[in-house]
């Protein structure tokens, strides 16, 4: 678990730290794997020790008296006798450690639940044996012939290299669209396998899924090489349907209907039902083609639809029973039931026609408590309405993916990136806990994935969905939040607040945060076998405390702040306007001008300009980058007014919210590298590691040395030739600016789209877009006088185009 601030050093007082002009906050990436220089911990900390007083956890900086098996509570100071049981080797000079060794200076440990010493090793065995893994995968039968049937390839292929074999994981294939909801039912004879069909629900309280299917017909180990061909068949078969299903004569806008809230519910009440104990972990992998199309109705009378539910299983297994049926004799029962249910839904659907922008919000809660999570792959083809797809991804920790340059997916991203989101370790059923010592708290969270709990266990209605901030409510140190996150680089962000005007002046204990995670933890292993297990981590950091601004400042972590930055900036958008957005981001920037050291200037007899405290914040290192970054974000699609509430806003605020400082950096601000020419593609010289400005003058300027340029940000890779590039076109693949390309694709937790271009050709706009300094239409403005803006007062389209030079 990594915990970073936006400086090393904590403000000291509430002046100290309205002087420093920094945020006082921290990022934090629970998922992020322990580093290993805090191996020792491991073998200090086998279970779980805590403070008898205040609840915390022991851990590498609580100061120890191996004589007197005495620790001290870094919290709350409280000193605590180590039980007999526990420990441990104890370092007997962990003040010097604590100079010496990292993991004595920040503190992270994991113990793993399952594990426990005084259990007979056998009964746990059995135990872990029980832990499953339930994945859905759910077509949409709406989508489009190219489309569904690279769905059906990946899915098939997914199956094949990552989950059959598997003794723990269980597959299930869901299908929707045209007024049904189809189950692929694993009960039936091997060669008669084929999709159920059930008409959707419309009224989703009284209607329950596994009254009528039972969780072992929908879920199954591909275990086997007949359960393999089993499904090839079957995934076959439902793309057959599909094919002569859009060229039946259906009415084309019941064709469009999916029913994913109908859907969700199913999977919920299978997870829900007597399975929860055999399922640690669901995984729903949708692909839907556009909205939620689930209608809510009052009067239906939902004994009714049940019963029709129980006919055409009845009816299904009359047919089954009869004669042998061939595949296309399968194909043709199971079109003509589709068309008798389909009638016979027709007086339902036409009671209500309003769209329900709650459907599927609703079942954001219990998503997380049942530990489902949630990833929805789109393609560009359709508007995809994705605001209603956010709380239900954002709450159970899955990944909202829009593949907006295109209109039909591509095989081999789709089947990547569903492959990436399988391998990257997930987090379910947690609880979180953040403590800080009594001198400060939690003020704001910026956050998906989590959700505040009450100590005081009030009706979960209560619990507050987080992904807002929260005002400063809090009477209790102590913050619980139920959590569900995915991926080692997922990252949230955190505010603190003194709680008294004094701060850690006079304080006796070192400002300390401790954030402990007791979750479900699912994660492949080397073997490619999927592993699940019960974890608890502690992550404790300790910080510094200072008076000075300029200290403050020049230990700041810019990634941090500009994370930050970017969650306050998001809400203001939301609350009020882009706009607003815009200007939140650039009265920062200016408020941070004004907190800036005086500059050594000998004939100060005039108030500082701007110019000379830029000067002055450029040549602070750990400062140097913020401006740009600012600029990066100011500049970004999400605050651009025509853009507000698209698909593809939405899907770049949900990636954005999760990514890593680092990562959501390069997002902001793309980094260029150069190479070619002087330079050979082996033995590559990239600019320094913040790269060149993101300015034509800038490449002009190294043009003559380098006809290669490379741009990073983060989803896009544009390998740029130069109309002198003489390297073979497109890259070799052998050549070190190949692998490390291809390093960078591998490491991300979405496939990056690359793009290869020459200038003076059409695709060179791909690069030329990236240049986002250059402002347009500043020729007849005078540069050098770079007086402060008044930004309020600017128009929208004024504010977007606004360059660099005249944003500093
Ligand atoms: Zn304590």
């Amino acid at each position: 678990m990594k915990l970073e601030g936006s400086s090393d050093r904590f403000p000291a007082d509430p002046p100290s730290k309205s002087y420093s002009g920094i945020p006082w906050s921290m990022c934090i990436s629970p998922l992020s794997d322990i580093d290993s220089n805090s191996e020792p911990n491991r073998q200090m900390i086998h279970h779980a020790i805590r403070c008898q007083s205040c609840g915390a956890y022991f851990c590498n900086l609580s100061r120890v008296d191996c004589t007197t098996r005495l620790w001290r509570c870094v919290m709350c100071g409280i000193r605590n006798l180590f039980e007999s049981q526990d420990l441990i080797v104890i370092p007997t000079d962990l003040k010097s450690l604590r100079d010496t060794e990292p993991c004595f200076k920040d503190s992270s440990y994991e113990i793993n639940l399952d594990f426990d010493e005084n259990i007979d090793p056998n009964v746990n065995e059995q135990v872990s044996e029980s832990k499953n893994l339930a994945i859905f995968f759910v077509l949409d039968l709406s989508s489009s012939e190219i489309s569904f049937e690279i769905v059906t390839q990946v899915v098939l292929k997914l199956v094949q290299t990552k989950l059959a074999m598997h003794s723990n994981v269980y597959v299930g294939i869901l299908t929707m669209g045209a007024g049904f909801l189809g189950v692929l039912d694993y009960s039936l004879p091997l060669t008669s396998q084929h999709n159920r069909l059930f008409p959707v629900q419309y009224d989703s309280e009284s209607v329950d899924f596994t009254q009528s299917v039972e969780c072992e017909r929908i879920l199954h180990c591909i275990d086997s090489q007949q359960m393999m061909d089993m499904l090839a068949f079957s995934l076959d078969s439902i793309c057959q349907y599909h094919k002569t299903q859009l060229k039946s004569n259906f009415n084309p806008t019941e064709i469009e209907k999916r029913y994913i809230a109908s859907t969700v519910q199913l999977i919920l009440d299978v997870q829900s039902k007597d399975y929860a104990t055999t399922f640690m972990a669901t995984r729903v992998f949708m692909f839907p083609s556009g909205p939620n199309c689930d209608e809510m109705s009052e009067n239906i009378d939902s004994n009714k639809h049940a019963k029709n539910m129980k006919n055409v299983i009845d009816d299904v297994e009359a047919g089954e029973n009869g004669a042998d049926k061939s595949k296309s004799g399968i194909l043709e029962f199971v079109q003509s039931k589709l068309s008798f249910l389909f009638l016979e839904s027709v007086p339902n659907r036409l009671q209500a026609f309003t769209k329900s922008r709650k459907g599927l919000a609703q079942y954001a809660k219990r998503t997380q408590q049942s530990g489902v999570m949630f990833d929805f792959f789109f393609n560009g083809s359709h508007k995809s309405d994705l605001k209603q797809f956010r709380t239900l991804a954002a709450c159970s920790g899955g990944n909202l993916v829009l593949y907006s340059n295109s209109t039909e997916f591509n095989a081999e991203i789709l089947f990547d990136d569903v492959r990436r989101s399988l391998d990257s370790a997930i987090a379910v059923n947690g609880i979180l806990r953040i403590r800080t010592t009594p001198e400060f708290q939690v003020s704001k969270l910026f956050c998906r994935g989590l959700r505040r709990i009450y100590l005081e266990e009030k009706e979960d209605e209560d619990a507050e969905l987080l992904d807002e901030v929260r005002d400063g409510d809090v009477q209790d140190v102590n913050e619980i939040y139920s959590l569900n996150l995915s991926g080692s680089k997922s990252s949230f962000g955190i505010d603190f607040e003194f709680c008294s005007s004094e701060g850690f002046v006079g304080a006796v204990l070192v400002p300390c945060v401790q954030v402990v995670m007791r979750f479900t933890k699912v994660w492949v292993d080397r073997n490619g076998k999927f592993q699940i297990q019960r974890v608890l981590r502690v992550s404790t950091h300790p910080g510094n405390s200072s008076q000075s601004r300029s200290v403050i400042q020049k230990e700041v972590h810019d990634k941090v702040v500009v994370k930050i930055l970017f969650r306050k900036a998001m809400l203001a958008c939301r609350d009020e306007s882009p706009k607003q957005a815009r200007i939140l981001l650039r009265d920062w920037l200016a408020n941070l001008l004004t907190r800036l050291p005086q500059p050594n200037v000998k004939d100060s007899h005039k108030a500082k300009p701007p110019k000379l405290q830029l000067e002055t914040l450029l040549s602070i290192e750990s400062l140097a980058q913020l401006p740009k970054l600012v600029f990066g974000l100011f500049k970004s699609r999400i605050f651009c007014v025509d853009a507000e509430e698209s698909d593809e806003n939405i899907f770049l605020e949900e990636l954005y919210t999760s990514l890593s400082p680092e990562d959501f950096a390069l997002c902001v601000y793309p980094r260029i590298y150069a190479c070619g020419h002087s330079v050979d593609l082996n033995s590559m010289l990239f600019f320094n590691q913040n790269g060149l400005a993101l300015r034509k003058d800038a490449i002009d300027e190294n043009r003559r040395q380098n006809s290669l340029f490379v741009i990073d940000n983060f989803t896009r890779i544009v390998i740029f030739y130069t109309r002198t590039a003489t390297e073979s076109f497109p890259l070799p693949s052998g050549c070190a600016l190949h692998h490390h390309i291809a390093h960078l694709i591998s490491q991300r937790p979405i496939q990056p789209q690359v793009v290869v271009c020459r200038e003076d050709t059409l695709d060179a706009n791909w690069f030329w877009s990236f240049m986002i300094e250059d402002g347009t239409e500043t020729s007849g403005k005078d540069v050098k006088s770079r007086k402060l803006i008044n930004f309020t007062e600017l128009s929208d389209e004024k504010l977007q185009n606004i360059s660099y030079q005249e944003f500093v």
